[in-house]
């Protein structure tokens, strides 16, 4: 099964494609997490990449393209969840090429919506306890709102992530992905057309529902 995904930053994006992806045991393929790589291994497309990446702009698409399809190449027998990639209708059309010309199926595209305004409160909301980052904190979302100022779980210390309180690098990301003329939701209808059209499926789900509600509208609608 092969599965393309979209969702604002802040969106539950990569939690939902983590759960789908265990069930199916599909090789998450995430383009943001391959240029951190790079980067920590200090190759010289990580040193290309890093100068953009740390502006908050996009990896020009002559060295992101390659390394995605690439990366696709090598992916296991059970399918692929790519995250992060396309971000733009550039990227979207040369997927779709490189998919036709290695005959390989796109079963689904993934789509969460979720209203800009929510998506920049659901990142500045976030909070991490400092004795687990996985306990769930966010002030601006009910079901996992903190104890008063300590962590819900277990009551730890909170702290707010330095980058999720900077409203410019969040405004900037979310002109990139709210971008319906040739960013990352033009990339989306590209792919919404191809399923108007029968070629592929395309699910779209409310992001302002619980992790959990989301978790099962989705699964219900893979085979
Ligand atoms: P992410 O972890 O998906 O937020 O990605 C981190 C950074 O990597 C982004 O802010 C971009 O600079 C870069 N990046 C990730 N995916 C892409 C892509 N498909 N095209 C261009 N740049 C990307």
């Amino acid at each position: 099964m092969n599965i393309l995904t979209f969702g604002p930053n802040g969106s539950g994006k990569g939690t939902q494609g983590a759960l789908v992806k265990k069930k199916y045991n599909l090789d998450h393929i995430e383009s943001g997490a391959i240029f951190r790589q790079h980067i920590g291994g200090g190759t010289e497309l990580g040193k290309k990449a890093k100068e953009y990446i740390d502006r908050g702009d996009l990896v020009p698409d002559d060295i992101t393209i390659p390394m995605v399809l690439e990366t696709l190449k090598g992916a296991g027998p059970n399918g692929w969840l790519l995250d992060g990639f396309p971000r733009n209708m550039v990227q979207a059309e040369k997927l779709y090429d490189a998919l036709k010309a290695a005959n390989i199926k796109l079963d689904y595209v993934i789509e969460i919506l979720l209203p800009r305004e929510v998506a920049k409160n659901r990142i500045m909301g976030r909070r991490l306890c400092k004795n687990d980052n996985n306990h769930p904190n966010n002030i601006f979302i009910d079901a996992i709102k903190p104890n008063g100022d300590v962590c819900r779980v277990c009551g730890g210390a909170l702290s707010a992530r330095a980058d999720d309180q900077d409203e410019a690098a969040i405004g900037k990301r979310h002109d990139i992905y709210y971008n319906t003329v040739d960013g990352t939701l033009a990339a989306a209808y590209f792919y919404k057309d191809l399923a108007a059209k029968g070629q592929t499926k395309y699910i779209e789900l409310n992001g302002e529902g619980s992790i959990d509600s989301i978790k099962e509208t989705l699964l219900s609608q893979l085979d």
